[in-house]
């Protein structure tokens, strides 16, 4: 049996905020504006939510911690139905959507063997924005953007009055000093159990792995191939292995993800992740998820939405930071964000959601919010609504601003991704 996947009108249409805490909340409502036509209002969120995934683990393998997010880890793996395991190894597969996957399983054997268990035929929940940042810090800590203070690919500096970048960290501030809360396998470790990642050499001591990742027991491997042997040989202990996959996202990004170099990542995936399973030892549970999905951009006029070519969108504008999915707007002094959405609003119409700051924060869009991650945000959070894309030729490069795959927003494709479980007897 396999699943039913919605009309692509479903797929692009926004879905309900996704909302943080330790159960199934089947009677949180739709927050979607009714001009913009949410497809599909079941609730999202809760322990089916990316930052529950590693409390759920630390349950699963019988070193329960709780973060400030989630606070019953037990509860959470049995509403994620991981069983006890002696060890555990998450997969992390960058840009792997629970459509982008579905519609695509048949040139992936192990991962359509996986997907035809029941047990694994619902998506859980990515953050917002639904962007690596922001997405890998939630994962890692088992909170939320507003927490970590990873709230965007790029996001006012409020020291320098700057936009930095959250990949490299290039302008912002050092990564321990802006992502200040523990990571789930710095909790781990205080209890003596084991927590390793496994990934390339470069992202050992990077910026991001500091902010989001940091306090495992790193091991560099720069083939692909060498890193899942590595993964499942690592089983053998009790504990926790963290596994990384990029191929996916890059050629996401760099074609769009219907394109013959998707497949040939997709498929190459698929070949690790059946690797892994077979080489992983005996009461090893393997946990596949992803950081969020992906879109293909409309690059035609009208769908590509170019700040510095509307006056009336360049108004009252001081800085633009985001992605073109989930764009921040910084507003200039003196300018009433109220006043800003509105224009942007009857500018877009139903091409993108448009909240304010305030809106955004009380709708939970960011989990609870830092006091001091609060002047990092846009004045007004705009996420791009179908295929759009919102740029600003101004301060991005031709390429930044035409990439045919991308994510950010929060419609089903990007924010719904998989969580497999697959235990080794
Ligand atoms: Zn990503």
């Amino acid at each position: 049996m396999s699943v039913d996947i919605p009309q692509s009108s479903e797929l692009l249409g926004f879905v309900p905020t996704a909302q943080y805490g330790d159960t199934i909340d089947a009677n949180h409502g739709s927050d979607v504006p009714a001009n913009l036509h949410a497809a599909n209002s079941r609730a999202r969120g809760g322990a089916l939510h990316l930052s529950a995934v590693l409390p759920a683990l630390s349950s699963a393998i019988g070193a329960p911690v709780s973060t400030h997010v989630h606070s019953n880890a037990r509860e959470l793996q049995r509403a994620l139905g991981f069983p006890n395991a002696k060890s555990a190894v998450v997969v992390l597969v960058d840009g792997l959507g629970y459509w982008n996957l579905n519609m695509m399983l048949g040139y992936a054997p192990y991962l359509r063997s996986l997907m035809n268990e029941p047990a694994n035929q619902r998506p859980i929940s990515t953050c917002s924005p639904s962007t690596t940042t922001a997405a890998l810090a939630t994962f890692g800590t088992g909170t939320c953007p507003g927490m970590t203070g990873l709230a965007g690919y790029t996001q006012l500096n409020p020291q320098t009055g700057q936009i930095s970048q959250l990949i490299q960290f290039r302008g912002a501030l050092p990564p321990e000093q802006l992502q200040t809360m523990p990571t789930v396998f710095a909790k781990l470790r205080e209890q003596g159990a084991r927590a390793t990642s496994v990934g390339m050499t470069r992202f050992m001591a990077s910026a991001l792995t500091r902010a989001a990742l940091r306090d495992s027991d790193y091991i560099c491997n720069d083939n692909p191939t060498k890193r899942v042997s590595i993964a499942a040989n690592t089983a053998r202990e009790p504990g926790l292995t963290y596994l990384y996959m990029r191929e996916i996202d890059k050629a996401g990004h760099a074609y769009g993800w219907h394109s013959d170099e998707w497949q040939v990542a997709f498929e190459r995936v698929d070949m690790r992740l059946g690797m892994l399973h077979r080489q992983a030892p005996h009461d090893t549970l393997i946990v596949i998820v992803a950081d969020h999905g992906m879109v293909s951009a409309d690059q035609s006029e009208g769908a590509r939405i170019d700040i510095a070519e509307d006056p009336e969108l360049m108004k009252g504008v001081r800085l633009v930071g985001g992605e073109p999915r989930a764009t921040m707007l910084y507003a200039e002094d003196g300018v009433n964000p109220d006043d800003l959405a509105a224009r942007w609003r009857s500018r877009l119409g139903e091409r993108a959601w448009i909240r304010t700051k305030r809106e955004a924060v009380d709708g939970g869009l960011l989990g609870s919010v830092r006091d001091d991650v609060m002047p990092m945000l846009g004045d007004v959070i705009v996420y791009a609504a179908g295929n759009n894309t919102i740029v600003d030729t101004r301060t991005q490069t031709d390429g930044a601003t035409r990439m045919p795959g991308v994510h950010g927003s929060q419609t089903m494709l990007e924010m719904d991704i998989p969580c497999l479980i697959d235990y080794v007897e």
